[in-house]
């Protein structure tokens, strides 16, 4: 895996938080790295109702149906007041969304010790029922 690819689309995930959310609150975004090198980025709108809200990866896992291109890898992280940035897992139905894109797509994960490390996996190490 090209990890200078990876760590653009960790970069650009950042850049998104920094640039959408100036304020010093919790914000998060995702990113994705796509097969022909594109990285496209998503946050999530708030909702009155939390109930209705959907995850940072939504925007690009959809861009990149519109692009008609393969996911490579997807991050998404969370910036705590005090500037700390964490790695989000994804959610159990973002692992069933990715798993179209294959088992061997990079999923980013929070390393065990540090969870502002990125640690990326293949989806087939984190879903439960592919692999
Ligand atoms: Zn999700």
């Amino acid at each position: 895996m090209d990890q200078t690819a990876l760590a653009a689309t960790v970069a650009a995930c950042e850049a998104l938080i920094d640039t959408r959310y100036p304020d010093d609150s919790h914000h998060g975004a995702a990113a994705m790295l796509l097969k022909n090198g594109t990285i496209l980025t998503g946050t999530a709108p708030d909702a009155f109702n939390p109930s209705v809200e959907v995850c940072h990866e939504i925007e690009p896992y959809c861009g990149a149906y519109r692009l008609d291109q393969r996911i490579i890898a997807s991050v998404c992280l969370h910036r705590e007041p005090g500037g700390r940035t964490i790695v989000l897992s994804p959610c159990g139905v973002c692992r069933e969304r990715l798993a179209v894109h294959g088992p061997d797509v990079l999923v980013a994960v929070a390393d065990r010790e540090d969870p502002t490390i990125v640690v990326w996996k293949p989806l087939k190490d984190v879903h439960p029922t592919i692999g």
